[in-house]
């Protein structure tokens, strides 16, 4: 009775005792064993609710976003109650020791760990590990909280993860079947793996063109964590995967980072051996393109480190991998438990030293280039402004003030007068690591064996003059920026044509049914010069309607676009506005091809395109239903990269060939080519290899690998030049800076406009190799070849892969709106 009256006594005194009393293991609050079932996003969710509920001094959950298909995205705070008091003050401190804020830290002896789960919506382990984790700190590794603070992501990707999981149980056996060749191993496409628009989220941190991670970055930059762990899974047949990486890094890497995650993978390691699992180190996966969920972190001092579990989408709850092991998602999760409860030990082992070296990351006194200076048209400019918002990466305008160094046009020493128009991003600033890799020209790479492209330099990206100074370029405070005049009676009204902003501005004007002329040839009027592309928007074309002037006014203040008045239809320069080369846009009817056959990526890549960012209507067509789709309806037909034997055979070959001889257009991009080359009734064609045969039969067993690197570019900057007098290239100037992703090679158009092309092969940034560019010189970037009255489009390079080059996307926009234009209504 006296031991029911002192539990009592504690209970009543102790609240936190009494609710701890609530906390349930994810197997009692889902009412299955934790990892038997693969649970929802929304259970997952649920669960983390329950925990903050039972221990609301331990756990703060926020709920930091939402995904395109509305569901929830969630951060937890786990610590002790000690420092779940203080956790501003400690992140707030966490902040001054980089410098993001100003003052002096007081308290730097809590490590912040930093966990995310489930990026790839079909390696699901992940997140059923979250749950698993978060319990088990709360319980039996309660003491390692006491100075850290772990922040647990249980889903990176919702919409990916449910795709997956609500596909998996509506497939599998019960009880679940082993054989690899059983349907409930085979993800139909587009699988779970990306987001809502067909994203890989895990290599979008730096461009960050997902609402998934501009959301997470926000919380991400507030905090700015000593540890970030991205949890993955490989193949079925792959041991575990954990730090150190591989080479190559990035030689912004500082020693710490590195030795740091050695003693990471040693700690794990010790977990590992003692229950007798494999595990690998040091070998495949790299750190240098900055866009990943170890990279970016680590460009932003932080370990970041990825973990891989064998297993992926294709293994279920169970299955019977090479080595007829059954591999259980129960192991799946129980792996990723360890390697992350590891994580917090040692960063609790380790918190002092931890935030010491953290603080030394963002001293940027000794980068080679003090500041890198941009110019260029407005809108590139606003753009790149906008993305390095999403960084708190801070920039400034320039001076009055000569700048010399590196110019990125040339790829030599040079200079030029910069002036407030021009952007400054300096290096000493905390962020001057990620400015340093986002804009070096050439980043190092000390090992080409990497699988991801290796360029991506801003200054290209965007389409910007730019030069790297290793002197601190003058600069001072920014203008806002300006306003747009409100619009006069007139007779019509001009736009330029050079950015996304304009075609964005063009989208709204055609959905609002507004006739829209552009210009093929450049033209003067009211004094004022305009180029090629330039919009015209006249009252007398837009009679229909009503309040026309008021009507522009709005869309050219919401898109803050400005416009140049004319007087009358008489050029000062001809063309004046009522000739020929003076053309109605069409209100283009656009299609694309999706599912089976197409790369989702590259497929998301356009739906993100036009829905997200041209906000213009496109119409989605399933390659199964292509042979019965009644083209006629369309005007354009995108076929994204992918690889089409079944879906474009010979009949629809035909039907399409058709469809284009009567005055459609097709936009093919990157593998979509090699459904034309060679082709009877195309002039497109593969360029014949011209490297010499080396005797590959003499390359030893163990040079294998790294000699089949010299048929690789991956991901590397070329200098095009471009006919910009052809509509495809309208905005451009006569030279612009590709991103190859791959080694194919076709021959400048025999019959057809070659819009851009390589005339040698220089690389400007990234890895090349060399028999692969010993074929690039004299070959097609971006072409249009003529069939009956329509055409075909091919873009060699894609412009919207991962959506991050800027500047590519005018072409696709040009093709769509002014290549062959027939103006003729559907
Ligand atoms: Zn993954």
């Amino acid at each position: 009775m006296q031991k029911f009256l002192l539990i009592f006594f504690v209970l009543i005194c102790n609240p936190s005792l009494l609710t701890a009393q609530n906390l349930q293991s994810p197997s009692d609050f889902l009412g299955y064993d934790i990892g038997t079932q693969f649970s929802r996003h929304h259970q997952v969710v649920d669960y983390f609710k329950s925990v903050a509920d039972a221990v609301p001094n331990q756990v703060k959950l926020e709920q930091y976003g939402t995904t395109n298909e509305r569901r929830k995205l969630m951060l937890a705070y786990v610590s002790s109650e000690e420092n779940i008091k203080n956790l501003e003050t400690i992140r707030e401190n966490n902040l001054k020791n980089t410098g993001l804020l100003d003052g002096e830290p007081t308290n730097i002896d809590v490590a912040i760990v930093w966990l995310s789960y489930n990026v790839h919506g079909n390696e699901a382990s992940s997140s059923e590990a979250a749950m698993l984790t978060l319990y088990k700190l709360l319980t039996e590794r309660k003491d390692l909280l006491e100075n850290t603070i772990v922040i647990i992501d249980p889903c990176l990707n919702p919409d990916g993860r449910d795709r997956y999981v609500n596909w998996y149980n509506k497939t599998a056996s019960q009880p679940y079947d082993t054989d690899v060749q059983a349907s409930e191993h085979n993800e139909p496409w587009p699988g779970g793996r990306p987001n809502h628009y067909l994203f890989d989220l895990n290599r979008d941190w730096a461009w960050a063109t997902q609402v998934e991670t501009q959301q997470r970055l926000e919380k991400y930059n507030k905090w700015m964590p000593h540890i970030h762990v991205d949890f993955h899974e490989q193949g079925p047949n792959e041991p575990y995967y954990f730090a150190p990486a591989a080479e190559p890094f990035h030689e912004i890497i500082s020693d710490w980072q590195s030795d740091f995650q050695t003693q990471i993978g040693q700690n794990h390691a010790k977990y590992f051996d003692a229950e007798g699992w494999l595990f690998f180190t040091r070998e495949r996966f790299d750190l240098f393109y900055p866009s990943y969920g170890d990279t970016y972190p680590t460009y932003m001092g932080s370990i970041g480190m990825t973990y891989e579990q064998g297993g992926h989408g294709i293994s279920g709850l169970g299955i019977l991998n090479d080595e007829s092991h059954e591999l259980t998602l129960v192991e799946r999760l129980t792996h990723h438990t360890t390697t992350g409860l590891s994580t917090v030990e040692i960063a609790s082992k380790n918190a002092s030293k931890l935030n010491t070296e953290f603080a030394k990351f963002f001293n940027n006194s000794d980068l080679k280039y003090k500041s890198y200076v941009l110019t260029g048209n407005e809108d590139k400019i606003n753009s790149l402004k906008t993305l390095l918002n999403k960084h708190d990466i801070q920039f400034e305008n320039a001076n009055s003030t000569k700048v010399s160094g590196y110019n990125y046009k040339t790829g030599q020493q040079g200079s030029f007068t910069a002036d407030a128009n021009s952007l400054v991003v300096h290096t000493n600033q905390p962020k001057g690591k990620m400015v340093k890799v986002l804009f070096e020209p050439n980043a190092k790479l000390t090992d080409s064996l990497t699988y991801d492209i290796t360029a991506w330099s801003i200054p290209y990206a965007y389409g910007l003059d730019a030069y790297a100074s290793t002197s601190k370029v003058l600069s001072s405070k920014l203008m806002e920026r300006q306003t747009v005049q409100t619009l006069n009676d007139a007779y019509g009204y001009v736009s330029k044509w050079n950015s996304m902003n304009d075609a964005k501005f063009l989208a709204e004007l055609l959905k609002q049914d507004f006739k829209v002329r552009f210009t093929e040839k450049p033209f003067s009027s009211n004094g004022s010069k305009f180029d090629r592309g330039s919009l015209i928007i006249t009252k007398g074309d837009n009679k229909h309607i009503k309040d026309f002037v008021s009507k522009l006014n709005t869309v050219a203040q919401e898109f803050t676009q400005p416009l140049t008045e004319i007087t009358s239809g008489f050029s000062q320069m001809t063309p004046d506005i009522g000739s020929p080369d003076i053309k109605l846009v069409n209100k283009q009817k656009v299609a694309v091809l999706s599912n089976e056959g197409t790369s989702s990526l590259s497929y998301g890549e356009i739906w993100h395109f036009f829905e997200q960012q041209l906000q213009y209507p496109l119409t989605s067509i399933h390659t199964d239903d292509l042979s019965e789709t009644n083209l006629s309806k369309y005007n354009v037909l995108i076929i994204p990269n992918g690889y089409y034997g079944k879906v474009l055979n010979d009949d629809t070959m035909s039907q399409i060939k058709d469809w284009v001889s009567d005055g459609g257009k097709v936009i093919a991009i990157d593998g979509a080519l090699r459904n034309f080359a060679g082709k009877d009734g195309f002039s497109l064609n593969y360029k014949p290899s011209e490297s010499e045969d080396t005797d590959d039969n003499l390359i030893s067993y163990a040079d294998r690998e790294r000699e089949y690197t010299n048929n690789l570019i991956t991901g590397a900057i070329f200098k095009t030049k471009v006919d910009n007098t052809h509509p495809m290239a309208f905005g451009y100037d006569s030279e612009y800076f590709t991103l190859k992703l791959g080694s194919s090679a076709y021959s400048l158009l025999d019959s057809g406009y070659n819009v851009a092309y390589l005339n040698d092969a220089k690389v400007y940034s990234g890895f090349a190799g060399k028999k692969a560019l010993a074929d690039l010189g004299d070959t097609l970037v971006f072409g249009e070849e003529r069939m009956g009255s329509g055409s075909f489009i091919y873009f060699v390079d894609n412009t919207l892969f991962r959506s991050f080059w800027e500047n590519g996307k005018l072409f696709f926009v040009n093709s769509v709106f002014f290549v062959n234009n027939n103006t003729f209504e559907l």
